[in-house]
């Protein structure tokens, strides 16, 4: 407050910079709990010597510094990036203790007064703590300068982590279904359900924009078994209405992989639906299956196999799952990337990479199929590499299940002329 009134009455401007040192809790494993203390005071004493006599260093909770700037002409974007460049680098100074040396990183978050939306030190104080919650989600060593939109940002996840619990009760939130076609006869072969958020005043969400809220919220278990209760319901319907759907894929979390009561829960829906296990395709990202050293994990999903799911594995190709554990987990189809699958059919390379991992499937007796098809040339090229199965935006986009029935009928018209035509022609 003191700073804003000063540099009211000189013309010049004060600006908040917080500062959040990371590798405390490390310290404090390592050398015992005076650790954090004494890194604290080092880091303390580094920063007011390269600070102006004038300016306020003081110490938040969880180990944050605050620093109020005694006014400045220059109180501008470059300015105080500089001076929160200069503060990170004093955090990562190695710091010496009992002779050994240990070293701290750290992100920053600042606010100029001429951006602050209120004139008031509290109210500066908690817009550079809002930068810093910016620049903390982008890593360690990010600076962040706050803004109008950021506040808005925050504000958005805000009331959508308030409203998600709502929105999980009343079925706003409800998968959407993308068709998968064999390349061998054009026949739908399955449809994923992808999760979309119909929000009454937002409009639809994509899930990037909320999956990570419901992370967050712990709401993982409850968006899944909505997933899945509503994918086994389209199963049925699709039953009744005498349109072939063989299985649907839904996507796990690492979270959801990790919950020990996963398998009892699918089982006890499957036989509440009276589907047979192998109208379920779980879709678990290669990366969850390359990073597992978790036991529960790895039992989960031979459990799921053992039980008769399909297990597809999402996004191949951008993690590094080796072979053994893709025997392991009895994944039974590969779902190819698709970064290998843009200009597949343009492009050499891109062929060779999709041509390697099909005939690596091949010998281990594994199914394919490319995502993210988007032009008649790579789905004609895919077929001809012989990839077994295709999905993407060439084909049809994700659509409401209330779509989906007059889709495949249209679809399958599409083949029968497709056979009629080739007769005559043959
Ligand atoms: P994913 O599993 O890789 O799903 C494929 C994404 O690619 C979908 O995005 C789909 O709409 C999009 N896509 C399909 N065909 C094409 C195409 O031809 N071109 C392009 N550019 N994109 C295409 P969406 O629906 O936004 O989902 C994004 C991601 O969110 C999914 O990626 C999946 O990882 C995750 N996700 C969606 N629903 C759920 C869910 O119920 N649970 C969990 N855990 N994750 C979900
Ligand atoms: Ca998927
Ligand atoms: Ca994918």
């Amino acid at each position: 407050d003191a700073a804003l009134a000063q540099g009211r009455a000189s013309g010049k401007a004060t600006a908040a910079l917080v500062l959040a040192p990371e590798g405390l809790p490390d310290l404090a494993d390592r050398f015992g709990p005076e650790a954090q203390d004494i890194a604290l005071r080092r880091v303390v004493d580094r920063l007011s010597a390269a600070l102006r006599d004038d300016d306020v260093l003081g110490q938040l909770v969880d180990g944050r510094l605050a620093i109020a700037l005694s006014p400045m002409r220059r109180a501008d974007l470059e300015t105080l990036l500089q001076i929160s460049g200069r503060a990170l680098d004093a955090l990562r100074e190695p710091i010496t203790i009992d002779g050994t040396t240990a070293y701290l990183s750290g992100s920053a978050g600042f606010c100029l007064q001429s951006r602050c939306p209120d004139p008031t030190g509290a109210a500066l104080l908690a817009a550079a703590e809002t930068a810093l919650s910016e620049a903390q989600s982008n890593g360690t060593g990010a600076i962040r300068a706050y803004s109008a939109e950021m506040q808005k940002a925050v504000s958005r996840r805000h009331d959508l982590r308030e409203e998600l619990a709502t929105a999980l009760e009343t079925r706003q939130i409800r998968p959407w279904f993308q068709p998968q076609i064999s390349t061998d006869t054009g026949q739908v072969t399955g449809f994923e359900a992808l999760a979309r958020w119909a929000h009454p005043q937002r409009g639809l969400i994509p899930p990037v924009d909320f999956l990570g809220i419901v992370l967050q919220a712990g709401l993982s278990s409850r968006l899944t078994d909505e997933m899945l209760f509503q994918a086994l319901s389209a199963l049925r319907a699709w039953d009744q209405a005498g349109v072939h759907v063989p299985s649907v894929g839904v996507n796990f979390s690492d979270q959801e992989l990790r919950d020990p009561e996963l398998v009892d829960r699918i089982r006890w829906e499957l036989d509440r639906f009276s589907l047979a296990p192998q109208r379920l395709t779980i879709e678990i990202l290669e990366t969850v299956v390359s990073g597992a050293d978790d036991d529960v994990i790895t039992r989960n999903i031979a459990a799921l196999a053992q039980l008769g799911c399909g297990i597809d594995l999402d996004d191949f190709g951008t993690g590094h799952a080796s072979i053994s554990s893709i025997r392991r987990f009895t994944v039974r189809r590969l779902k190819i990337d698709r970064s290998f699958v843009t200009r597949v059919d343009r492009d050499r390379e891109q062929q060779n990479l999709v041509a390697a991992i099909l005939s690596m499937a091949e010998r281990l007796n594994l199914e394919t199929l490319a995502e993210g098809v988007e032009t008649a040339g790579e789905h004609a090229m895919l077929a001809q590499l012989g990839c077994g199965h295709v999905q993407g935006f060439g084909i049809a986009r994700p659509m409401p299940f209330e779509d989906t029935i007059g889709w495949i009928h249209r679809h399958r018209e599409k083949l029968a002329q497709a056979a009629s035509l080739g007769r005559q022609a043959g």
